[in-house]
Order: C-alpha cells, then structure tokens, then sequence
C-alpha cells in the first residue's frame, strides 16, 4: 500500500494535542488524515485533512467514521470498542487492536489482566459501585489508606483519590471502582514500547516522572531516568512483558513505580502517544508520534535512543484563571538555552487543564534540570481576566 501523497486514509479518533502531535508527522510525510472529535475546537482541526465532529462514545458516529479510513487508531482510550470491534471484523485496521483497548479501558480489567499474566502490580480489590467499600472497610476486608480508582473514564488524576479516612469516600462517584494498595514509592518510571504488526519491537529509555502532589498531574518528566542500570533494566523487561501480553500494535506507554526494595510496579498503561514521551520530540531519534505512525501502517521502527538529555515541563492552567488564555513570559523562557515550548491551541484556559509543554534539552542532565526549574518557575498560563 502507498501511504504517501496518495488516496490513503489514516482516521484519528480524538482531535487534542496527542492527535495534534501526532499530525506534524502526517504532514511531514503528506499522508492524509481523518480526524474526529465532539468539539469544535479540537486542537487538530488546524492540521488534519477532514475533520468530522461526533461523540467518540457513540457507535454510529465512531463506525460511519471508520468505515471511511484505511487504518483507523486513537489519541484517547475512551472511544466506543463495540464499533471498532464492528469495523476491525469488515476489514478495516484497528490499531491498537479492539481486544487490547478492552482490556486497557477498564482500569478493574486492566488490573486483573496483570494478576492473570504474572505482571507485578500493587494489590487491590474490585468493586461494583463505591458504595460497596464502606462494608468492606467496616468488616476489616480494607484498611486505610488506599487509592480509589474509578473504573471507567478517568483522566489525568480525575478518577483517582487517596482514601485515608472513611470521610474522603464522600462526593466520589458510585462507580464501578477498584480500591488499590498505596504504594510508598521511590520514584514513578514510564518506558514506551513500540510494536508493528510484524512484531517488531522497541522500547524507549526508562523516564522519571515528578508529580504535582494535588493536581496528579507529571511536573517533570526526565529522560533519562536518573536510576541505576539495574532497576532501569528491570524496568524495560517488565514493560516488554507487558507490552507481549496485551498484544498491542502502535506505542504502549507503560507506566510504574520504583519501590523502596527497587520492585518494579506496572501502575497503568496507555495504548498511543504520551504525556512521558513528549520530550522525544527535541531529544530523540525518532519522536514517539513518528513512531507511532510508523508502527500502525506497518513501517520498521525507528532508533529510540536519545541524541541528548530531555526534561519535560507541563503546563497547565494556573489556579485562579479561567478564560481566554494568555501565557506569560515567553520571551524571558525563549531566550533560555534548549528551550521549546508547545502551544496546544486550546483557547480557554481553567486551573489543572493541560495548556502546552515546553522541552529542555541539553548535553547535560543536570543543566537541562536547572533550566527546566527555571522555565517552570517562569513562564505562567493564565487568563485575560482572573
Ligand atoms: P490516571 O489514569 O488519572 O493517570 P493513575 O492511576 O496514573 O491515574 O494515578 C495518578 C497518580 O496517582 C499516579 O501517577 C500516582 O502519582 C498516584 N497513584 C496512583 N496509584 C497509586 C498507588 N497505588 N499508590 C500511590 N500512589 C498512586
């Protein structure tokens, strides 16, 4: 099949700034994109070739937008599986596969898929609606504190909490939900393993991630880790273990926790482009959107290494400012070395929302650290009027 500049289809479901990344690299080798989002002003609206507005969660929508594409994959998890199952048996190529996204998207599924393959993850219990958790913790089943997932459609920290008294059940939604060990770690590591449909696979090098403690959102994302050889090792090998058993095509992001003992904890995994591996943009040989491209239309593999260190600085909208964006002090961050900075284009701006990121990167870690602080303490997203 011809995929450049030519009647070859690649259909995107979900329009935001994965899909958005995601479309520099469709553009750089002309191959033309479909996109689908339920708003108007998806940031891929800008770069894709069609843009068709509709639910991802609405079967007709998801299935008449298929039917249209030759290779149809995903910026976002939370699509409906029934008719991509639908379109994957008229012949359509689904990736990732429908099977892989089934488990994946139901975090309960996810997790006892790890404990039915042997992949070490922290403890937890499954439950039918959060209700159901207070017997248990009232009965001895559950002790304080654990992590309260919600089983379905949560997103950058919004499904989880850290329940530490039976008060902090209260508000929560009554969903279907796991209640899962906390786990006093080290450090949260992420590798991306890419596979085709061939079987071809790579992994990227283990990142460290930096968490902001009430927002659950990454603050830093350092590449690479700063982890001795041994637990990075580890690390890369649970993830391929991971990655072979869900049988997944495109990237895999695998997402743990380094433990006091140097246990390594698969934490969650996401099946497309991640917030762990943006810094590939400036710092590797192959970015992971390219990659990603390449891994769904069948294409080798690029080289994963890293030409120099990355950090990665999220920005999120600043408490206190809802709005029309502005971002302030992008001249003062553009004349740091190393610095690029990645605009979403998401004209409003709220407190936590994911804005943009910018990139560091240097022939030094620490360097590239420093400057990272620094671009962080900087640069500010807020809005015309607070
Ligand atoms: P999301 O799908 O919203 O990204 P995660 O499951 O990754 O949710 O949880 C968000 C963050 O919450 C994690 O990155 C970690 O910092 C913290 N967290 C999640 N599970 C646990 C746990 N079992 N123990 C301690 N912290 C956790």
């Amino acid at each position: 099949m011809h995929f450049f500049s030519s009647s070859f289809k690649l259909g995107i479901l979900g329009g935001g700034q994965l899909g958005k990344m995601l479309l520099y690299e469709t553009r750089k080798w002309d191959i033309y994109t479909k996109v689908m989002d339920a708003s108007d002003e998806a940031p891929c609206r800008i770069a894709c070739n069609e843009f068709i507005k509709g639910s991802l969660l609405d079967f007709d929508a998801v299935y008449n937008f298929g039917k249209d594409v030759d290779v149809l994959t995903i910026e976002i998890e939370n699509v409906n599986v029934d008719a991509l199952e639908k379109l994957e048996q008229e012949g359509i190529k689904v990736f990732p596969p429908t099977k892989a996204l089934r488990t994946i998207q139901n975090k309960a599924t996810q997790k006892l898929f790890y404990t039915d393959h042997d992949i070490p993850t922290a403890p937890f219990t499954r439950f039918a609606y959060t209700s159901e958790i207070s017997d248990s913790v009232a009965n001895g089943g559950l002790r304080f504190p654990f992590v309260w997932k919600s089983a379905q459609f949560g997103y950058d920290g919004q499904g989880v909490k850290v329940v530490r008294k039976i008060e902090d059940l209260e508000g929560l939604p009554n969903v279907e939900c796991i209640a899962e060990e906390m786990v006093n770690f080290k450090n949260e590591l992420a590798v991306i393993v890419t596979r085709n449909e061939e079987g071809e696979v790579v992994t990227y090098p283990v990142v460290e991630m930096e968490f902001h403690p009430e927002a659950n959102q990454v603050e830093y994302v350092i590449c690479p880790a700063r982890i001795d050889s041994e637990v990075s090792k580890k690390a890369q090998e649970v993830a391929l273990r991971v990655s072979e058993s869900i049988g997944h095509v495109g990237l895999l992001a695998v997402e743990m926790f380094q433990t006091q003992d140097d246990e390594i904890l698969v934490n969650e995994v996401a099946p497309r482009p991640h917030n762990s591996g943006h810094y590939s943009i400036e710092a590797s040989y192959t970015n992971q959107f390219e990659q990603h491209i390449r891994a769904v239309l069948g294409l080798p593999l690029g080289k994963t290494g890293s030409k120099v260190a990355g950090v990665m600085v999220n920005l999120v909208g600043a408490e206190g400012y809802t709005g029309n964006v502005v971002y302030e002090n992008m001249e003062t961050i553009l004349n740091m070395e190393g610095v690029t900075p990645h605009i979403y284009g998401k004209s409003q701006t709220r407190p936590f929302r994911k804005m943009g990121h910018v990139t560091i990167v240097d022939e030094n870690m620490a360097r590239a650290r420093e400057i990272a602080q620094e671009v962080k303490q900087t640069i500010k997203v807020i809005s015309d009027k607070s």
